[in-house]
């Protein structure tokens, strides 16, 4: 890829080929010429790959933030995609549950904010209700959520990948964006190449999904990400989530759903729940710790966390013991929100052409169709 012209070589240049990139793609390159840019060899080696899976329902957040209004909706585009184009999912349903009596209040609130959200078929459910669902969960309360499912994340990338390639979008692994301006007609984005070659593209339009790095992309353009009169703020802080998989057979057998806790007071996380995967393993987590400023990102897990959640999934296996856990997966939440302080709403921030993706954690996944969606609109091509 290399342009010297001052005419766009496309309209839109993506940055970053996790799920919501790829699905900006997508939607987009059927309208108007699409460039996508990843760093990595290949898409969704980062958070994409790295999650529960959980296609969302929406109910943990305020009813008109973008987290809930993007995941109602993209929760009914992601079972239309998967349905239409082949990717394995199971809308399998789950429960969130209080684990003692004075939890309940707090259920309830949990299942009206539901409800309010536009989540669909919530209902409490009697005791008797969960036995017949779950007969070996024991637990002082719970709601079922229908709509709540679970999705093969890298089966539906490739086949974001796959709609955005057949209508024409250029596709350039191994290429990562170094450098943004402002120039005649839009942007030029330079990029360093697979031979460490650098080279630009000009395209009229940027859309940052670079995931955990959109704050440093955003700075590229010269944008100051603790904000400033040109933008808002949109420094991430990261929060790890860990997941330990249940290898023990008989215990993974014995529930058939999702099953969470109420989430955290903070909302930094949903709860270490019991996930369920499209082969039937079993993972809880993840878990939610800050990490300090400038600490690597490492997503290999390295054991240190196997008391804590022992002591958390004996709220779903109750006889769980050390050696029926193994360490799991890692994945890092792109935060706005700062330790301490309240949840943030997802950041979806356009300017003259730059569409910046700030604070992409979950929802993300089930979001992502609905965000290209709003992303197309922003850019004028809905
Ligand atoms: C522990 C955990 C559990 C989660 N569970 C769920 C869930 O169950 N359901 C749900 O809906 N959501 C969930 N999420 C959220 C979801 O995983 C994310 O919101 C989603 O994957 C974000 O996708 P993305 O494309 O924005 O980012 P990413 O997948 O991180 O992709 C960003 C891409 O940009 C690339 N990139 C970065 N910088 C550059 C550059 N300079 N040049 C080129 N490329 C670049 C990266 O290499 C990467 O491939 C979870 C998140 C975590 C951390």
């Amino acid at each position: 890829m290399a342009s010297q012209r001052s005419t766009p070589d496309v309209d839109v240049a993506v940055v970053g080929a996790g799920v919501v990139g790829l699905a900006v793609a997508a939607i987009l390159a059927p309208r108007c010429r699409v460039a996508l840019l990843e760093r990595h060899h290949t898409y969704g080696l980062e958070n994409s790959s790295h999650n529960s899976g959980v296609i969302h329902a929406g109910l943990y957040f305020p009813a008109d933030w973008l987290k809930t209004r993007l995941c109602v909706e993209g929760n009914r585009l992601l079972y239309q995609w998967a349905e239409a184009h082949g990717v394995r999912h199971r809308r399998l349903g789950k429960l969130v549950i209080a684990r003692s009596e004075d939890e309940l209040p707090a259920l309830e609130a949990l299942m009206r904010q539901g409800r309010e959200n536009g989540a669909p078929g919530l209902e409490m459910l009697s005791p008797g209700e969960v036995a017949r669902l779950e007969p070996h969960l024991r637990c002082a309360g719970a709601f079922f959520s229908p709509s709540s499912g679970i999705v093969d994340q890298m089966g539906l990338m490739r086949s974001l990948l796959q709609e955005a390639q057949a209508h024409g979008a250029l596709i350039a692994f191994r290429h990562e964006v170094v450098g943004l301006e402002r120039a005649e007609g839009g942007f030029r984005v330079a990029y360093r190449g697979p031979d460490g070659e650098e080279g630009e593209l000009a395209t009229a339009a940027v859309v940052n999904a670079a995931g955990l790095q959109a704050d440093r992309v955003g700075a590229l353009l010269g944008y100051d990400p603790d904000g400033g009169p040109a933008n808002p703020p949109f420094r991430h802080r990261f929060n790890r989530g860990r997941y330990y998989d249940l290898v023990d057979r008989e215990k993974a057998s014995r529930l058939r759903h999702l099953v969470y806790p109420l989430p955290n007071s903070d909302r930094t996380g949903a709860g270490v729940h019991v996930g369920i995967d499209l082969d039937g393993n079993v993972h809880l987590g993840p878990d939610t710790e800050w990490l300090p400023d400038g600490a690597p990102l490492d997503f290999r897990n390295d054991d240190s966390a196997r008391e804590r959640f022992l002591q958390a999934g004996r709220a779903f296996y109750p006889d769980l013991r050390p050696e029926d856990l193994a360490p799991g997966q890692v994945g890092y939440r792109p935060k706005l929100q700062r330790p301490g302080g309240p949840p943030q709403d997802f950041l979806i921030w356009h300017d003259r052409g730059y569409v910046h993706l700030g604070g992409i954690e979950s929802p993300g996944l089930t979001s992502c169709l609905a965000i290209a969606r709003h992303v197309a609109g922003l850019l004028g091509r809905a």
